[in-house]
């Protein structure tokens, strides 16, 4: 019998996304004995891994990178309480990108499927069942070229049950021959990914409830015990690991919308819902996470988890538990559409000819991702009031991604009208109104030495804080006007 629980000496990830990236990049530093190779199929992207341009903006990552990559030797620098960090000393580089699947995935011991699970948009259960034909072809790969033996990992979030349908897959395929498949979803947020796999709060770890099943998870285990403490690695069973990774978005989710729907509450009374979530946050059964009243949360997970959920509890029959979840989902949607017209509103219902400056267009800060932006829907409400232009900004993202995200809600008489700018300064000069979208830092900070009053600008801050009364945009400064509306 193949035991499960040698040590991994090569591990193959399969998607070098969000995930995939920086996961293999952690790993290989934690573990030097370990060759990392990420495999994907986007041969741009690939090449972008293997330069010093990194596909994906995270801090931290590209110094990580350097070390596993390249074999680089940083010196040590002082973090913000001014303690030394770990010294990243020169050494063997166990960090590859290759778009070689085959070879890869047949050197593998273990393999981390790290590839996208967008929701079905047609089809049986579309809006709400997970979309896992990329999965299922990352699957297949796997059984195709792998040894028998090798340990399979779920990293990407799966619709719960996954891990015996990736066994029947592998059996169809190679009859009799063993393979374990764990779940391990991730929790890592975008915009502080690093730190999140560094120090992770917890490292689930599903897996059959047998001993080969126990092996293989144990063997993962040691893989993060290069970092985590055993404390935080917790072995369950496949189907509890699965569940918990959308129990935990929708949660987060679910936070955000009970606070927005109390800001359209303070809307029409005048109460401050800051000052509400700052007192509810108080009690420590609540916490003051996730508790900021805003334009709703975006992005590629929260939404697609909540309607995974909600698929879920439909399919088992659960029509009550479908309704509330998916009530998550609808309470973003109105919120979002609510601060659109807001921005119209203050606008006095007259956006003809005038100058828009979006700042922020990923989804969050501090990220370059810029899919299911709420900017863009935002925008696509604008432009129905026929702006003169909506000039955008966002230091974290490119102009080819911003542009590509807009692309369907734009036509013939819209396009000429939206453009990218290289800097805030720039896309709020002469603007008549700047809405700031996300808070990436930059938008916040104080004026440097190039400051220049900039007037006549209302500025409506999507995560308003009513004491703030001037922000400073790269230098300029706009005056601000707050507003009676919490999210406006
Ligand atoms: P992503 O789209 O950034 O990356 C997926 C990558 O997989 C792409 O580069 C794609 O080209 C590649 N790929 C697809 N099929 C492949 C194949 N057969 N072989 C090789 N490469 C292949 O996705 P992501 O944001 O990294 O998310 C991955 C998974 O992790 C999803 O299930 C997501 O829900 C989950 N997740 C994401 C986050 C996040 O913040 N982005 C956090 C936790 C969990």
């Amino acid at each position: 019998e193949l035991s499960f629980a040698k040590p991994v000496r090569h591990i193959a990830v399969v998607g070098a996304g969000y995930v995939g990236g920086p996961t293999a990049a952690v790993i290989a530093l934690h573990n030097p004995q370990i060759r990392v190779e990420v495999l994907d199929k986007d041969q741009r992207r690939v090449r972008r891994w293997n330069s010093p341009h990194l596909p994906i903006h995270e801090s931290g990552l590209l110094d990580i990178v350097r070390v596993t990559r390249d074999g680089a030797s940083l010196s040590p620098r002082e973090n913000a309480n001014g303690q030394a960090q770990v010294t990243l000393a020169e050494r063997v580089p166990n960090l590859f990108f290759t778009t070689d699947s085959q070879t890869s995935l047949a050197k593998a011991d273990m393999v981390l499927l790290a590839v996208n699970t967008p929701t079905k948009t047609f089809g049986i259960g579309a809006g709400r069942a997970t979309n896992m034909t990329t999965f299922d072809a990352a699957v297949k790969e796997v059984a195709l070229y792998t040894r028998p033996g090798t340990v399979i990992v779920e990293k990407s979030t799966v619709p719960c049950g996954t891990a015996q349908r990736v066994r029947q897959m592998l059996d169809a395929v190679r009859p009799e021959q063993p393979f374990e498949i764990l779940s391990n979803p991730e929790f890592l947020s975008e915009g502080s990914a690093v730190r999140n796999l560094l120090q992770p709060d917890r490292v689930l770890i599903g897996s059959a409830k047998t001993p080969s099943g126990r092996r293989a998870a144990d063997s993962l285990a040691s893989v993060y015990a290069a970092w985590v403490p055993r404390s935080r690695i917790l072995e369950i069973d496949a189907w509890s690991s699965e569940l918990a990774k959308l129990v935990s978005n929708a949660m987060l989710a679910q936070r955000i919308s009970s606070i927005n729907s109390i800001s359209a509450i303070c809307d029409r009374t005048g109460a401050d819902v800051d000052e509400i979530a700052k007192s509810a946050g108080l009690d420590p059964r609540i916490g003051p996470q996730f508790l900021k009243a805003g334009l709703g949360f975006g992005g590629s997970c929260f939404r697609k988890d909540i309607a995974s959920l909600t698929y879920l509890a439909e399919s088992l029959g659960l029509p009550e538990v479908a309704h509330y979840w998916s009530q998550v989902n609808s309470m973003n949607d109105w919120q979002r559409d609510r601060f659109a017209h807001k921005v119209i509103q203050r606008m006095e219902e007259n956006l003809v000819g005038k100058k828009i400056a979006i700042l922020g267009f990923a989804f969050k800060k501090n990220t370059g991702d810029t899919r299911e932006s709420l900017a863009v829907d935002v925008i696509r409400v604008l432009l129905q009031e026929r702006p003169g232009e909506i000039a955008i900004f966002d230091p974290c993202c490119l102009s080819e991604d911003i542009m590509r995200e807009l692309e369907p809600i734009l036509d013939t008489t819209t396009r000429d009208r939206v453009h990218v700018y290289p800097d805030a300064y720039q896309a709020c000069e002469q603007a008549n109104a700047v809405v700031i979208v996300n808070d990436s830092d930059p938008f916040k900070r104080s004026p440097g030495k190039k400051s220049r009053k900039s007037s006549g600008s209302a500025v409506i801050d999507t995560s308003s804080e009513q004491e703030t009364k001037d922000i400073h945009i790269d230098g300029s400064r706009f005056s601000y006007q707050p507003c009676q509306s919490p999210i406006c």
